[in-house]
């Protein structure tokens, strides 16, 4: 795989956070031919990708402006915020959106409550909580819009 280089031709996605979900995310959209550029705070978190992952990794705390500006987050073209803190990743979304203006934008909350709110700005969320309900709902049986559960 060509590793890539960010130039201002080539459009690329941007994940914060390169924990379990960050990292797995990371090396798919690799291993798809998509050009991803990858931030952690802590260095190691990189042994989580795969040795073919070609994308770029930054380290770097994503919450100061001057790690978003060194990623070129103004030419990215998606910015996925999964670190394990839903305010950092709320600061990171609501950063991309309104001061760099990136249209997708997503962040991972683990605090549903709160996924309403950010809909209104514009920032797709991602909730495990909500997920695993909907997952367990299927498994049961008792998806909603199933004709079988329809009263
Ligand atoms: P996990 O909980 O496994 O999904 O991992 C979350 C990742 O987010 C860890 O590797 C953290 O080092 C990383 N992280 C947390 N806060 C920040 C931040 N402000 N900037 C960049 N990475 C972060």
């Amino acid at each position: 795989m060509k590793p890539f280089k960010k130039n201002k031709k080539e459009a690329y996605s941007i994940i914060v956070g390169c924990g379990r979900l960050g990292a797995n995310l990371a090396n798919q959209l690799s291993e798809k031919g998509e050009s991803v550029l990858i931030i952690d705070a802590a260095k190691e978190a990189f042994r989580k990708l795969s040795p073919s992952f070609a994308g770029i990794t930054l380290v770097g705390d994503a919450t100061y402006l001057g790690v978003l500006h060194e990623a070129e987050i103004e030419k990215s073209s998606a910015v996925i915020s999964v670190t394990n803190y839903d305010n950092t990743n709320i600061l990171i979304a609501q950063a991309a959106k309104e001061l760099f203006g990136i249209e997708r934008v997503i962040a991972r909350l683990y605090d549903p409550e709160r996924e309403c709110v950010y809909r209104e700005f514009g920032i797709d969320t991602i909730s495990p909580a909500v997920l695993s309900m909907k997952e367990i709902d299927k498994l049961l049986g008792f998806e909603s819009g199933s004709e079988e559960n329809a009263i």
